[in-house]
């Protein structure tokens, strides 16, 4: 027998009042013929140091003839030595038949010098389930929403993207299937659709939402490409989007949820605090669309940590988490063929995940496009956790992840750097591509922002108000605002788009009334609201 590795972990066992940090310690044996203990004699491995204890000895079986075996320690490692620290240690592997009469000198025992590196407690992941939505791409809406067919695999499975309609579906029944499991909607362009031809999901949606087990994030009514569009398309964005969110699914969303955006405004953390929003959190930017890993191979060649107080011009800011490893990082246990496979998949985003976090945090967006419940999320929950101490691997939610930022920064005194930088990553082909899709939105932002103004101001002249025309107007421009819709492609353009309203309680009329003749004769019209002078929380009935 003869020890042929000793690896350090981030990982934490033992009681959680006096945690060991383990060491994995590979045992082999050389072959059939070579010295070793008996078949089965038990052997007992620990590691030695200065500054290094081996509190409970693992006892396990030896490694078959000319096999090898991975050996958990748990080692206590004095309090002067921070993470990070490299010591010097003996690892030893003995067989308990060491020393007994008849056993030969020597041959039960390995040794081997090492270097192990201390690690940090307090660490958590937190797996936050999700599925990236595009209202449309190569095809229609309705297509993406409730009626497209995939076709099944080889082997006849089915794939793990499907219809809105039949994800938003499959969360709820997981939801309703597994207590642990916690997931988070967004956009309107499915909420709306679903919550109107689903009113059999209602109840529970909203006890979902009610008892933190869905959180509704984004704030807007879907993932605007904000540095292709206007600021005003921005706030609009945002307006409609929480007069639903709000209003209708009685949430607070507090993290604006841009996955997938292509672009950022520097204006937008400012914009989306105005609104009341308090974190963000995308994948796309600032190092590179996909982020520093999946680029240069190393997380830590981004110059600031992924957590980071993003600020706009006007001094507003969002605490922002960006996505280093994207966000379908988490979507590689869905594939993993066993939960020991899930938890080590989990396991590796930690490890590239971890050196960049700001604090002891690390958020683990688990989902993909258009992807049902990864499968083995709340097992890990369970079975990780059971396990291990130190890290600890939770299902949540974004609003718990950004609660435990502040609440580590602030106990540990820690920096949450501010940035003002551009975060836009060097991604020329969707600023490029169907260009004329692109300044055709642009130009109609304008005309659109023009005509409402116009039209306010016809009607304190005593002209109808063209609500429903302006609502519907708004709605395309923010629906082709996503980087899928006309930002990116033309499909917001094509004859079928229908942005959902958000204010199914308060379908504006065709045309808003004109003032009354007895007061557009008054010496001057008392002054109305017009429809979008509302507050987002505003609770007046809406015009006459
Ligand atoms: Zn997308």
């Amino acid at each position: 027998m003869r020890i042929a590795g000793v690896t350090s972990t981030e990982l934490f066992g033992g009681p959680a009042a006096r945690p060991f940090q383990i060491i994995r310690v590979t045992l082999a044996s050389d072959g059939p013929g070579a010295a070793g203990p008996a078949a089965d004699a038990p052997v007992t491995v620990r590691i030695e140091g200065a500054a290094v204890t081996t509190p409970q000895p693992p006892e396990v079986a030896g490694p078959a003839p000319g096999g090898q075996l991975e050996v958990e320690v748990g080692v206590e490692i004095a309090a002067p030595h921070a993470a990070g620290s490299p010591l010097q240690v003996t690892v030893i592997a003995e067989s308990q038949t060491a020393g007994s009469p008849g056993a030969a000198s020597g041959q039960d025992r390995a040794e081997l010098a090492a270097t192990i590196t201390a690690a940090e407690t307090g660490w958590t992941m937190w797996m936050v389930s999700h599925f990236h939505y595009d209202p449309v791409w190569w095809s229609t809406q309705g297509q993406y929403t409730q009626s497209r067919i995939f076709l099944p695999d080889a082997d006849g499975s089915l794939p793990d993207a499907r219809t809105a309609f039949e994800l938003v579906r499959r969360h709820l029944d997981q939801a309703r299937r597994d207590p642990d499991y916690k997931f988070v909607l967004a956009e309107i362009d499915y909420l709306k659709p679903h919550f109107d031809a689903h009113p059999e999901d209602r109840a529970d949606l909203l006890a979902f939402i009610k008892a933190g087990r869905i959180e509704i994030v984004g704030g807007s009514y879907n993932e605007p490409n904000t540095n292709l569009s206007c600021a005003e398309s921005t706030i609009r964005n945002a307006v409609y989007g929480l007069a639903f969110q709000r209003e209708v699914l009685g949430a607070d969303p507090s993290t604006a949820w841009m996955l997938d955006a292509f672009g950022h405004d520097p204006a937008y953390p400012g914009l989306m605090a105005a609104a009341g929003l308090t974190e963000s959190s995308w994948a796309r930017g600032p190092f590179h669309q996909w982020g520093p890993n999946r680029t240069v191979g190393d997380n830590r060649r981004m110059q600031f940590a992924s957590e980071f107080e993003w600020l706009s011009p006007d001094g507003g800011g969002l605490l922002t988490s960006y996505m280093a490893n994207h966000y379908g990082a988490g979507w590689v246990t869905h594939s993993a063929g066993s939960l020991a496979a899930a938890e080590q998949a989990a396991y590796e985003q930690f490890r590239q995940l971890a050196p960049v976090a700001a604090t002891r945090n690390v958020l683990l967006p688990v989902g993909a496009d258009h992807v049902i419940p990864s499968r083995w999320a709340t097992g890990i929950h369970r079975d990780w956790n059971s396990r291990y101490v130190w890290p600890r691997f939770v299902t949540a939610v974004p609003s718990e992840f950004f609660a435990a930022v502040r609440k580590d920064a602030a106990e540990r005194d820690v920096w949450i750097t501010p940035q003002t930088r551009d975060m836009n990553p060097v991604y020329t082909g969707k600023d490029v591509s169907y260009i004329d899709t692109k300044q055709a939105q642009r130009a109609a932002e304008t005309v659109v922002q023009d005509g409402e103004r116009l039209a306010t101001l016809a009607w304190l002249a005593g002209a109808g108000y063209p609500a429903a025309s302006l609502d519907k107007a708004w709605r395309l421009l923010v629906f082709g605002a996503h980087p899928g819709g006309g930002r990116r492609t033309s499909a917001a353009t094509q004859p079928g788009a229908r942005p959902p309203r958000t204010w199914p309680a308060w379908p504006p009329p065709p045309t808003w009334p004109p003032p009354s003749p007895t007061r557009a004769r008054a010496s001057r019209p008392a002054p109305r609201p017009a429809p979008w002078s509302c507050s987002i929380h505003c609770r007046c009935p809406g015009p006459a």
